[in-house]
């Protein structure tokens, strides 16, 4: 990476310049007080190296999930505010006891959570988005020599309530700090090393990759958001962040994510096959065909924070139109019954539901130069007698919705087909 050869020529007039590292440790690395002093001891280790360093953590392993359960006996439909407050606490214990186990060590270290920084989101309790990270204690504490321990994936809003960033949101807080602190390198360690051309459970052929582009990753939904948080992507693209995923305690190999000028565009046309199960169908049928349709079906999803992703509206016949389109699953059931009452104002016949659709998509950036991906796509699922629901692409995407039990086979298929088959 060209920072890394400028650190080299910083150091080589000053060895007393200190490359600025941000690092993140998810859930699964911090599980145990036994792994998180072996984290400790990696992170002195670091800074001993002549780096400084600023430290996400997650919540411990399976804490946050902990959390939910409890509230959720307590109450079924739980305020969004009751709940931020309980799991940001999975953070903050997080940050003193790593901070804790690193005094011990001799590393002088300091935690911070979100209200403390201040790292302000919007509104939006259970999936806020960040609007400032304030940068300068942590600045402070890497110059008094600490190492600044960040808790991840909180923030307060303008009441000054906590709110979280949604599931997997320490990645994005990580990848903000990194962008704020302008740090060369934001590097994400968790229990995998790295991104994989598919998902390695789905079939062992599945090959490591050295490198990837951002935009892959955003189009990889599915496959790169086990590994990262989109939105953590999304920020690292637009402060050209180079960021790093790592295994915490497997080997040195990991992933770059890095600019699309960064990759051998000589290499695959798709990069990747990705299998997204968290989605589901909704289609409105018989819908009266005429302006303003969509807005009034879709306006009041996006009101609700919905994420709507594929749609579809089908040719019209008689005056009256269907109209398709997918949401996060989690969303389904808001979604519904969102759809039902807009349909009932808009004269629609009827809300049907599907969640067992999967999406699979095919992923990379050599499409741009090379036509015949979509075609060779087709052919390989048709090949399997695999219907497709839905289609949509983008300029290195294709994606088809289809049915959910066949989303593996559709996985491996493609992966072959597109000779990402590791030998
Ligand atoms: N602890 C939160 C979660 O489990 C945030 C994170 O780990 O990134 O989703
Ligand atoms: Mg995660």
């Amino acid at each position: 990476m060209a920072s890394h050869i400028l650190q080299r020529l910083l150091q080589s007039e000053d060895s007393h310049m200190d490359k600025v590292v941000v690092q993140k440790y998810g859930g699964s690395s911090l599980s145990t007080l036994e792994k998180i002093r072996t984290v400790a001891g990696k992170i002195k280790e670091a800074r001993e190296q002549g780096n400084a360093l600023a430290v996400v953590v997650s919540a411990m392993g399976g804490e946050t999930d902990r959390l939910l359960e409890l509230l959720f006996k307590l109450n079924d439909a739980p305020p969004g505010r009751e709940q931020d407050t309980l799991l940001s606490t999975g953070e903050q214990a997080s940050a003193s006891l790593m901070a804790a186990a690193l005094e011990y060590i001799g590393c002088p270290a300091q935690s911070f959570l979100g209200l403390q920084l201040p790292l302000y989101t919007d509104n939006v309790h259970t999936k806020a988005r960040i609007i400032q990270l304030e940068g300068n204690k942590v600045k402070k504490a890497l110059e008094e020599g600490k190492v600044a321990i960040i808790a991840g994936f909180q923030g307060i809003n303008d009441y000054g309530d906590i709110t979280t960033l949604g599931r997997g949101g320490s990645d994005t807080t990580a990848v903000a700090l990194a962008a704020s602190l302008e740090a060369d390198v934001c590097e994400i360690y968790t229990d995998v090393d790295g991104i994989y051309t598919t998902d390695p459970g789905i079939t062992p052929r599945a090959r490591h990759l050295d490198k990837i582009s951002y935009e892959e990753m955003l189009e990889l939904a599915g496959l790169g958001a086990k590994v990262l948080q989109i939105r953590a992507v999304e920020l690292a693209r637009k402060y050209y962040v180079p960021l790093m995923v790592k295994s915490t305690f497997g080997g040195e190999r990991g992933t770059w994510i890095v600019k699309e000028e960064d990759i051998d565009m000589e290499s695959a046309i798709v990069s990747g096959i990705s299998l997204d199960r968290n989605e589901g169908k909704i289609t409105v049928i018989g819908v009266p065909d005429r302006p303003g349709i969509a807005h009034s079906v879709i306006s009041p999803l996006a009101d609700a924070s919905v994420n709507v992703d594929m749609i579809i509206q089908n040719v019209s016949s008689e005056g009256y139109t269907d109209f398709t389109f997918t949401v996060p699953v989690n969303d389904l059931e808001l979604a519904r019954e969102i759809v039902e009452k807009e349909a009932s104002n808009i004269g629609a016949q009827e809300v049907r539901i599907n969640d067992s659709i999967v999406k699979v998509s095919a992923v990379g950036i050599g499409m741009k130069n090379h036509p015949g991906v979509a075609a060779k796509m087709f052919r390989t699922l048709s090949e399997e007698n695999i219907n497709l629901q839905m289609i949509s692409t983008s300029e290195i995407r294709i994606s088809c919705v289809i049915d959910s039990k066949y989303g593996e086979l559709a996985v491996r298929v493609l992966h072959q087909a597109f000779n990402l088959d590791k030998n």
